[in-house]
């Protein structure tokens, strides 16, 4: 058995470059991919800090792309030698849910823990790379190599002439900001107000510039990210600790609010003690704040669109305020599947730069410390890529 090095959860706020067995072919349709970079996620955040939980150990990562090593001989759509991109969630493209589009619910990825009505541990989503054991427990891409299974309905072939930085995305980050401004609906002459401007808000910003939006308003407690922001993608920002924060959005839209709000920061949001006593007194994970301010944001009629991650229920909700100002709201994970391929020919025309918002490239082996800068904001971190093959120089 080979063996190959890969970032490693053991438990809240520790992860470890480990030697950890090479992955191999285990069903007809898998892949195996050779990482040549990966990311890490707002998302894989959530379980190093304990929100989603992992109880064993698991090698992290679902934003990565590489060459494909080995095929398992069901698979037709790729071959050894390919360079691709795979997106997050795996879904077998031919169940009810994948047939409209919605990979992310796929009926046949999550054997152990997939099921119809949603609940808080035994009845969740399709399978993910890297994201627990309720997620289908496989393993990720923050690895040297990693196995992709369902190879014949993810991965998509890069050709050459663009380089790794410039669709790393296309796994999850920018697939995800497209899909936060379909489910916004956003069209031509709309103001758009986003909540994070993390890696994903940074990237929902470049899709509703795509859609037509005719101004985007950029919000988040960190300066240095506001200024990415206006530098990258040319919007307004908005500091969300300013007391004043919704009257600003109302002075900002003519006195009736955005057409369209998107949550692109999820239960991790700031929060002060108070709100931090309330959640421990109502068995809350983090805090819905932000879709509540969505909700203030948003003028009547609008939409509202989460991508950020939840993962309780919550107490208090404004529901009044949603059904009095009648809003549309639309959640979940994003349709990297069904948007993929748009976001590709958005990269390869030139119409969009995703690898803008990079700050740090960094061998594999400091995953553990890369991790700790992008949960701590460090050193103006917005985006890490780790990059196996910086290790062997
Ligand atoms: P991130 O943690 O880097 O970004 C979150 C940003 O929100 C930070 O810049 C933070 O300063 C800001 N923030 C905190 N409190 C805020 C507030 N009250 N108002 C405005 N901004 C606030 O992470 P990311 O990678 O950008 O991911 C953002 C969210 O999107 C996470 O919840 C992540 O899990 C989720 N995500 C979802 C999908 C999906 O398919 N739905 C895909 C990728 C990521
Ligand atoms: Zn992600
Ligand atoms: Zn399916």
């Amino acid at each position: 058995m080979q063996i190959m090095k890969a970032a490693v959860f053991h438990k809240i706020n520790n992860i470890s470059v480990d030697n950890v067995p090479d992955p191999g072919i285990e069903e007809a349709d898998d892949i195996i991919v050779r990482v040549t970079s990966t990311a890490i996620c707002g998302s894989d955040l959530h379980i190093y800090d304990g929100f989603v939980p992992q109880a064993r150990d698991m090698v992290l990562g679902h934003e990565f792309m590489g060459i494909v090593e080995e095929t398992g001989p069901g698979v037709t759509q790729v071959k050894k030698g390919d360079r691709v991109v795979v997106p997050f969630t795996i879904a077998c493209g031919q169940c009810f849910f994948c047939q409209q589009g919605f990979h992310p619910n796929c009926e046949h990825t999550n054997p152990k823990h997939y099921g119809p009505r949603g609940d808080l541990l035994k009845q969740k989503g399709g399978g993910m790379f890297g994201y627990t054991d309720l997620y289908g427990g496989y393993n990720g891409g923050q690895s040297e190599y990693v196995r992709v299974p369902k190879a014949n309905a993810g991965p998509r072939v890069i050709p050459d002439g663009l380089d790794d930085d410039q669709v790393l995305f296309l796994t999850d980050i920018f697939p995800t900001g497209w899909s936060a401004v379909k489910w916004g609906k956003v069209k031509q002459g709309d103001t758009v107000v986003i909540f994070g401007s993390g890696p994903v808000g940074l990237m929902a910003q470049k899709a509703a510039w795509l859609h037509g939006a005719e101004r985007v308003i950029a919000v988040d407690p960190l300066e240095y990210r506001l200024e990415k922001a206006r530098t990258v993608n040319k919007v307004d920002t908005l500091n969300s600790e300013d007391d004043d924060l919704i009257d600003k959005i109302y002075e900002m839209t003519n006195g009736i609010g955005a057409d369209v709000a998107i949550d692109a920061v999820g239960m991790e949001a700031n929060r002060n003690f108070f709100e931090k006593a309330k959640a421990v007194l109502n068995a809350e994970k983090g805090t819905s704040k932000v879709i509540e301010l969505c909700t203030e944001a948003v003028r009547r009629s609008g939409t509202i669109s989460v991508v950020g991650v939840y993962a309780s229920p919550y107490d208090n909700f404004p529901i009044h305020r949603i059904f009095d100002k009648g809003l549309i709201m639309q959640f979940g994970q994003a349709q990297v599947h069904m948007y993929i391929d748009q976001c590709f020919e958005m990269v390869r025309t030139g119409r969009v730069t995703l690898d803008d918002i990079i700050t740090h490239k960094l061998p594999l082996s400091q995953a553990s410390e890369a991790y700790d800068m992008f949960k701590e904001k460090k050193d103006l971190c917005v985006k890490v890529v780790l990059k196996p093959e910086l290790d062997r120089y």
